[in-house]
């Protein structure tokens, strides 16, 4: 067997699809490690998911005889998206296919493949800090956003994935590129439009705070405050990205449509997730949309009422009713009564003053404030009604 060289490995990466290809020391993540340890309570909800972020930050607990670390980038926002799904959803979960095993999953197996056949133990870890390695490969710079900016691929735009293998052999590395990438006159465009301020400066994020997680992770109804700033996102959140300046050009790209996610776009109707079953969450959404089991689809029917909430089209009222009169669960009720005190009308206003009467403690509190008649409630307001997730 030929022993295989970097350019080869670089070669097969091309030729898989992917946008750029670095290579890294296996040498442990310190400022990383030092990071989650400063920030433990912000991280916490990461080991209560099972996941261990500590893990990754040195490659040798991935594997013991780790000598390098290859990463490859994949992009994923070389095809439009429709405009309506846009509004709702991260751009990086709409091309998401690694529950269906399709798309890049199958491209990142095939170069793992690649690298064990040529006698190479190779091993994707879960947890590595993958943006910061693909840092230390050269393969482009970090965002005040907290994104990776990649040097290669979609015009240089964050719309990327970086895919850490780490390997047994040795390889060359590429020289570093840990730093900011954003020009001065940007003024921190981000930070400035992150609208539940989970954006910190200095490269700081408080996970809690952002949309993303706050619409996958979150275990309760958000805070009223914040709901109105959380918008139309349903699961995820592109803002941060959509005002940078640093990916205006693949923005403004022509590009042709992405017909499998335009095939999706029926599926994705907002009265359609409203009213959802099990069955259908698990056939139509979760094989691309997949970070919660089916026994919290009360949060995608919160997440989907405070969003038609926020649209402020009364089209949604009718459904919004029936959300609150089908559901059992009081964070759907809940938010479904601060909806349609965001729409407002006529028939908003009756359907709540009709729930009152069958509705007690947090409900109670949520119809009555969007009654506008906070304060008024009777029962004790408890903090989650709702049968555990
Ligand atoms: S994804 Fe949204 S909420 Fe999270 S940091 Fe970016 S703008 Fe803020
Ligand atoms: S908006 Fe400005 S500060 Fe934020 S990531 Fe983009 S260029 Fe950097």
């Amino acid at each position: 067997m030929t022993r295989l060289t970097k350019e080869d490995i670089i070669e097969k990466a091309k030729a898989l699809g992917f946008a750029d290809i670095g290579f890294t020391t296996a040498e442990p993540f310190i400022s990383q490690k030092e990071i989650l340890e400063s920030r433990r309570k912000e991280y916490a909800w990461l080991l209560k998911f099972g996941a261990d972020p500590f893990q990754g930050t040195d490659p040798k607990n991935v594997l013991p005889d780790a000598r390098s670390i290859i990463v490859v980038i994949d992009s994923f926002f070389g095809e439009a998206f429709p405009s309506k799904l846009e509004a709702h959803f991260g751009r990086t979960y709409l091309n998401d296919d690694r529950k269906l095993r399709r798309g890049y999953i199958k491209r990142l197996l095939a170069l793992r493949d690649f690298l064990r056949e040529a006698g190479l133990e190779a091993k994707i870890p879960p947890y590595m800090p993958h943006r910061l390695a693909a840092a230390r490969a050269g393969l482009g710079t970090f965002g005040k956003n907290c994104l990776f900016y990649a040097r290669n691929g979609v015009d240089g735009a964050s719309w990327n994935s970086p895919v850490p293998i780490v390997v047994n052999r040795e390889f060359a590395p590429d020289t570093p590129s840990v730093e900011f990438g954003c020009p001065e006159w940007c003024r921190n465009a981000c930070i400035a439009a992150c609208p539940t301020r989970a954006l910190q400066g200095q490269g700081k994020i408080d996970p809690r705070r952002c949309i993303s997680f706050l619409t996958y992770y979150g275990q309760d109804l958000p805070p009223r405050e914040i709901r109105e700033a959380m918008g139309l996102w349903v699961y995820g959140c592109d803002r941060c990205q959509n005002v940078c300046p640093r990916n205006a050009p693949r923005l403004a790209a022509r590009k042709a449509v992405n017909e499998k996610v335009a095939e999706m776009e029926e599926d994705f109707e907002l009265p359609r997730l409203l009213h959802m079953d099990e069955k259908y969450y698990e056939t139509r959404i979760q094989p691309h949309m997949f970070y919660m089991p089916s026994s919290e689809i009360w949060r995608w029917k919160m997440n989907t009422a405070r969003a038609m909430g926020n649209s402020l089209d009364p089209l949604y009222a009718p459904d919004l009713i029936r959300a609150f009169r089908e559901n059992d669960d009081e964070r759907v009720r809940g938010m479904a009564a601060w909806a349609l005190g965001r729409i407002g009308g006529p028939e908003a206003k009756m359907a709540l003053e009709s729930f009152l009467g069958e509705s007690a403690g947090g409900t109670e509190e949520e119809i009555l404030h969007a009654l506008g008649r906070s304060g008024a409630a009777k029962t004790p307001v408890r903090k989650s009604e709702s049968s555990p997730a």
